[in-house]
């Protein structure tokens, strides 16, 4: 599969860690203080659609969403290319 942001491609496995490691800038989080709920967001480059998503409730200590960012990229960007693979199905690999 291609990259959704770049034009690297591979099998999954490698284009999930490449996400990780090189788009991590493109996972927004947002917190919502009243309910105390965290959300991480990714916009579909495809279709502009919001891949959301909410983050587990021990999560919302900032502290520890920067030790564990890296999970949650990791869950973030599977998300995203499930919803890849779905909506914007133009090569299997
Ligand atoms: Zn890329
Ligand atoms: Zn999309």
């Amino acid at each position: 599969m291609t990259c959704p942001f770049c034009a690297l491609e591979g099998p999954r496995r490698r284009v999930h860690r490449h996400l990780i490691d090189g788009h991590a800038d493109v996972v927004a989080t947002e917190v919502n203080p009243a309910l105390g709920q965290m959300f991480y967001v990714i916009a579909c480059p495809n279709c502009g659609g919001e891949i959301r998503h909410q983050v587990k409730p021990r999560w919302t200590d900032p502290g520890f969403v920067r030790e564990f960012g890296e999970e949650i990229r990791m869950v973030a960007f599977d998300l995203l290319l499930y919803h890849v693979e779905d909506a914007h199905s133009g090569d299997h690999q």
